[in-house]
């Protein structure tokens, strides 16, 4: 435990405005600090409702805001757009990749984690993950050029495995992605193409475990499986994926020709603990010690996705937001202290609030442990917990008429082909196909 005090004039270098860094530069309790908030992008993304932009049912300013119009009111804050590569321990300075370096008092690292393809990074551009704006328009983008190229496509086994969609994973993301494809295609579309029934599209929600939603409990995990089954996606449990290729996916032993492939598999930290030359767990998540400091560095926090911290009864946190936003405010508190030169608070303690998952627009599960919900009535509750956790009025009153649209309207809004008709799997050639 640290008990430095720290002189007014500190400074506080944040890197990542993430859920854990944006939590910590908003607390009121930094303030008196001199903060400079770094982000390698422009914007602090609402990461849950992603899904939704590659679905086609929001647009991306909807969950989406600029670092800068966010602090414009606090002169405390200075925002820098840049890419972190490197920590120098002994100067106290972050490095950036165009050369520069930002000298730091005190540092917060909260850079997050991005996809993991278990050593087969060859997957990536075959199979997008789902982490950023970009990520979600690529994946809608590949999911409506797929439908596109099937009404011109002539031949039955092509237009075949363009209108089959794979989603490899079956956690929320997987879950929530697989049943707005289904209702698109099974509900939507099917009205306005003339040589494709949309309908007989194939929706695989492919996942190595034996159920899916593997953090909650059996019997919510079950009701998903079917509410999914319902929408018409088809559940393979227990079948590891084996290869993707541009043509396809090998489940086991089986190949399957698939020409849209999203990978909602595994995420893998950010490579904090590789700048600050510090121990990782298996994830590649810094092993902070109970204040979130790097181990024998007071000067240095590592929060949220790319922090394993250690808890009391062994238990892992979850990659959630809470668990980010929380460590934030808990090294907030510790500023907080030192500045007024009192020792620092007890060590971290993290409070599970619940966890949440949609399926397609009328389902969903909520578990608080206590209180399980389903269907309808969870529903509701998701919406409003995640309107409430947008950024300001605009956004909420965005999101809930973009929703209450796709409602009453049975049409998605932002089902835009962008960037271009550039290569993804729905795009390779059959000479593409034949060599990938
Ligand atoms: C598709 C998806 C759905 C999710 N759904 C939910 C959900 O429903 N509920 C829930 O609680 N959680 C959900 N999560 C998880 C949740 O979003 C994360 O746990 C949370 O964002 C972690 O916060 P963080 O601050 O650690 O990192 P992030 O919020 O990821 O922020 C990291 C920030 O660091 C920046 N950064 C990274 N590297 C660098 C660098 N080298 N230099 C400069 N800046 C850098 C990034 O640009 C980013 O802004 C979801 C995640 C995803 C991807």
């Amino acid at each position: 435990m640290s008990d430095q005090q720290l002189p007014d004039t500190h400074h506080l270098v944040v890197v990542g405005a993430g859920f854990g860094g944006l939590q910590l530069v908003r607390s009121p309790k930094v303030g008196g600090l001199r903060i400079t908030l770094i982000d390698q992008r422009n914007h602090h993304l609402f990461q849950p409702l992603l899904y939704q932009v590659a679905t086609t049912i929001l647009a991306t300013s909807e969950i989406a805001w600029p670092i800068r119009r966010l602090f414009r009111e606090r002169d405390d804050v200075t925002t820098l757009l840049g890419e972190v590569t490197g920590v120098d321990k002994e100067g106290r300075r972050v490095l950036l990749d165009d050369g520069s370096a930002i000298p730091y008092d005190t540092l917060v690292l909260a850079t997050g984690a991005r996809h993991s393809y278990f050593g087969r990074d060859e997957w990536e551009a075959l199979a997008p993950g789902l982490k950023t704006l970009e990520d979600a328009t690529t994946i809608r983008r590949r999911m409506l050029l797929a439908f596109e190229k099937a009404e011109r496509e002539t031949d039955p086994a092509a237009r075949r495995a363009l209108l089959t969609f794979a989603v490899i994973g079956a956690g929320p993301t997987g879950v929530e992605l697989a049943g707005i494809i289904a209702e698109l295609a099974k509900q939507i579309l099917w009205r306005e193409f003339r040589h494709i029934d949309t309908r007989q599209a194939r929706i695989l929600l492919i996942e190595a475990g034996p159920r899916v939603l593997a953090a909650f409990p059996t019997s919510l995990s079950d009701y998903a499986k079917r509410a999914l089954e319902k929408l018409g996606v088809e559940v393979l449990l227990g079948r590891p994926v084996s290869d993707i290729r541009a043509d396809g996916v090998t489940i086991g032993e089986e190949f399957v020709g698939c020409r849209t492939v999203v990978w909602a598999a595994g995420v893998a930290a950010s490579p904090a603990a590789t700048w600050l030359d510090i121990p990782a767990d298996r994830a590649g998540r810094a092993l902070v010690d109970p204040q979130l400091n790097a181990p024998g560095h007071p000067d240095i926090f590592v929060i949220g996705d790319t922090a394993a911290v250690p808890t009391s009864d062994g238990k892992p946190i979850p990659g959630i937001a809470p668990a980010a936003k929380q460590q934030g405010a808990y090294v907030a508190h510790v500023l907080r202290a030192r500045l007024a030169g009192k020792p620092d608070p007890a060590p971290f303690r993290y409070r599970h609030q619940g966890n949440l998952a949609t399926i397609g627009k009328s389902a969903a599960v909520v578990d608080f442990g206590w209180l399980q919900l389903r269907g309808w009535l969870a529903w509701w509750f998701w919406g409003i917990a995640h309107i409430f956790f947008l950024i300001g009025a605009r956004s909420r009153v965005a999101v809930a008429w973009s929703w209450f649209w796709t409602f009453i309207s049975g049409q998605h809004s932002a089902r835009l082909i962008t960037q271009g008709r550039k290569a993804g799997n729905a795009d390779a050639s059959p000479t593409d196909r034949k060599t990938t």
